[in-house]
């Protein structure tokens, strides 16, 4: 086999089944992108497709996401090496992040601007007309939504503009006021910049949540006013002794724990909003009643991006967006094993990269 014909890719088999294969190297078609790529970052969703997730690999057949086999992967930053037919917004060279969801652009939602909902979505690394990034390229589709990342970035901050921009949807649909009292609960590499970006809203108060006190000690880094930790103390009372008795205005979920979401509950204020961005992998059980006929909250969920891409790379650019030490560790694609098991089991892991081509 002649080494520039084909490419090493991590590739999705079936659940606990994932294998580094030689597999032909991509060329584009027209409107498409050959990228080679840099870095791309191990999602949550990762790890849990690796262990068979039930929303991507669903209980049979019939309700799969995924194409298995297909290559995973969609934090992605890659360095563009071939234009398709018709591309002419980027030029070979160019350093470039790629939206994870690639939209239809033709059904109701992409139609009203609302693409981060297609209903023909396909997320990069789960669908046989998107493989993701890790691997060493990967075709940007020609309905793929593409943005230039400046030099002053470093690869690994390239690499964080895709869960940030995540970070930032939720914090858009909170719509914070100056006067409201801010709750991030989570504080992963998606939750800590969240607090930065939250604190750049000017709110009264910024308050981050954890309880793995190795990241609650590095929320005052980003943002926060006040760190609690759920396991120490009793969150609900410490953000009431904050707010004259009242709760917080905003409560953002980012940990996909139903326990966060009891407790955001009991945390909110009346007439707070609470804003649903982490994915659980069990059912969440809660007294519904506090947001009708206890509290009048308003409940938000955020799926994605939306259109926060270009402010998370002003951001970062301008330092507003805080991302100093989330990439704990970077693993070449062969440790993709290592880096897996990193990722999801390492205290002191935030966000885990593998790099291709080492
Ligand atoms: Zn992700
Ligand atoms: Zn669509």
């Amino acid at each position: 086999m002649k080494e520039n014909n084909t490419m090493k890719a991590l590739r999705a088999h079936a659940p606990y089944d994932y294998r580094l294969e030689d597999i032909p190297r991509p060329a584009p078609k027209e409107g498409e992108i050959l990228i080679r790529v840099l870095a791309c970052g191990i999602c949550a969703g990762d790890v849990k497709s690796y262990h068979g997730g039930i929303r991507i690999w669903g209980t049979s057949e019939a309700d799969r996401y995924i194409d298995a086999p297909v290559t995973g992967g969609h934090e992605i930053c890659g360095e563009v090496v071939e234009l398709g037919e018709g591309v002419s917004d980027f030029s070979v060279g160019d350093r470039i992040v790629t939206e994870q969801i690639v939209p239809c652009g033709e059904c109701v939602y992409c139609r009203r601007g609302t693409y981060w909902m297609c209903t023909r979505s396909a997320v990069y690394g789960f669908k046989e007309v998107c493989p993701g990034g890790f691997a060493e390229y990967a075709i940007l589709p020609r309905t793929s939504i593409n943005h230039k990342v400046p030099e002053s970035l470093t690869l690994e901050q390239a690499t964080l503009i895709e869960p940030i921009a995540c970070g930032m949807h939720a914090l858009e649909r909170a719509q914070i006021q100056h006067s409201d009292v801010v709750v991030i609960s989570g504080l992963g590499g998606i939750g800590l910049s969240m607090l930065s970006i939250a604190a750049a809203a000017m709110p009264r108060l910024v308050i981050g949540l954890d309880v793995r006190p190795e990241r609650a000690a590095r929320g005052l880094d980003y943002g926060a006013d006040y760190v609690f930790n759920p396991a120490e103390c009793d969150v609900a009372e410490e953000i009431r002794n904050l707010t004259d008795g009242l709760g917080c205005d905003v409560y953002v979920e980012v940990s996909g724990s139903p326990i966060s979401v009891r407790q955001g509950l009991e945390c909110t204020a009346n007439l707070g909003r609470f804003v649903q961005m982490g994915v659980f992998a069990d059912l969440v059980q809660a007294d519904w009643n506090v947001i009708g006929d206890g509290k009048e909250l308003t409940i938000l969920g955020s799926h994605l991006s939306g259109l926060t891409y270009p402010a998370v790379i002003r951001g970062i650019e301008s330092g507003v967006i805080k991302t100093d030490g989330i990439v704990t560790h970077t693993f070449a694609l062969g440790e993709w094993e290592k880096a897996f098991e990193t990722a999801e089991k390492d205290p002191t892991a935030l966000k885990v990269l593998l790099v291709p081509g080492e």
